[in-house]
């Protein structure tokens, strides 16, 4: 099968069309991957290549029972404020925030320390582990701002709450990575959107270089990754499956799965969206390829997913971002609690526990 964009998938629930070849390849490889063995790129294309429905159904199950084994019930929350909206100078196609485009998005400078506050006490009053300050800018360098971004982490730190997590944009010099570690920063977000050949299609005005640059500089200062990109932006199976090894081999501790929510004013507005089996099977290949890792379903999720929401989870995600997007709405964190409550699942994580990844 091609590796196509996705759109489109047959439904093949007749018995006769069902392939018993790949239900045996996908419990093959699904015995391997709990036996501790990593997939090879040939064998997770496979599996991204999938069409029937009831052979994807069969790779959720694999991939829940991944999930399982190394995720045990536990679901991880992640919160997100945005410390700095809108007039980015930087172009990514998908994004309300850039200042290339012409869309609603508010616009406003770094936020005072009262609205973190806010942010930390609502998060902890639902259960979130983790709140992140998130910046709609180019980077980070050191002055005055790695100051005040610093300043907001120790309170974030010393609040005690919640887990203080940062997605600044580009880090160029390894002394602001380690100046955030200092100010307690547990975790930082910064998403390689896509594979390295589609990345010059979703922006020009930095590189994917520069990304795993960034990476790289927060990981020898000591902090966890949150990595992950966006799908439903043209890309191919086969960048997604390259996305997901770019993000093994950079060493993500947590991987966000964002869908597409076209932006009216973006390049992506009128880009048609995947397919709901189409996404889920995006995420079960995910959890085949990053079994240790916490896949967490971000953006887009309400809009793209709709009533089969709750089947990330048999999918084989482990993390939820609760709360309100950066600049789209998000369905009632009442209702997400909710949703795992009645799937079993305990959003009660360590705040501190990245254990085995
Ligand atoms: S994704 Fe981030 S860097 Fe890119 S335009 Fe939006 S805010 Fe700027």
């Amino acid at each position: 099968m091609p590796s196509g964009g996705g759109a489109g998938i047959v439904s093949t629930m007749t018995a006769e069309l069902v392939d018993a070849g790949q239900q045996a390849r996908i419990s093959g490889l699904t015995l391997r991957v709990l036996g501790g063995e990593e997939i090879s790129r040939p064998e997770a294309l496979g599996l991204f290549d999938l069409e029937g429905t009831a052979d994807i159904f069969d790779l959720m199950a694999g991939a829940n029972r991944i999930r399982e084994r190394f995720k045990g019930n536990k679901i991880h929350l992640c919160s997100i404020v945005n410390a700095k909206a809108g007039a980015c100078s930087e172009n990514c196609s998908f994004c309300a925030q850039s200042s290339f485009y012409q869309t609603d998005s508010p616009k406003y400078g770094f936020i005072d320390p009262e609205p973190v506050s806010q942010a930390a006490e609502e998060a902890h009053r639902n259960g979130v582990t983790a709140v992140g300050l998130v910046a709609a800018w180019r980077g980070l360098n050191e002055g005055p701002m790695l100051d005040e971004v610093c300043d907001r982490i120790r309170q974030l730190a010393a609040g005690g709450k919640t887990r203080p997590d940062a997605s600044l944009g580009i880090i160029k010099s390894q002394r602001v990575a380690d100046r955030l570690k200092e100010a307690g920063l547990e975790c930082y977000g910064h998403n390689l959107e896509s594979s390295r050949r589609f990345f010059p299609a979703v922006c020009t005005t930095h590189t994917y270089e520069e990304r795993l640059q960034t990476i790289s500089h927060l990981k020898k200062a000591g902090i966890k990754i949150c990595s992950g990109g966006i799908i439903g932006m043209g890309e191919t199976r086969q960048d997604r499956c390259d996305l997901a090894f770019a993000l093994r081999e950079a060493g993500a501790n947590v991987v966000p799965v964002n869908i597409l929510n076209p932006i009216k004013g973006t390049p992506f507005e009128n880009n048609p969206p995947l397919a709901p089996l189409e996404i889920l099977k995006t995420i079960s290949c995910f959890r085949f390829i990053l079994p240790r890792q916490e896949i967490m379903i971000a953006g887009g999720r309400t809009v793209n997913l709709r009533d089969l929401q709750s089947m990330i989870f048999t999918a084989g995600a482990s993390a939820l971002m609760v709360g309100n997007y950066l600049t789209t709405l998000n369905q009632p964190v009442e209702k997400d609690l909710q949703m795992l409550k009645d799937l079993g699942l305990d959003p009660n994580w360590d705040k501190h526990g990245f254990a085995d990844q």
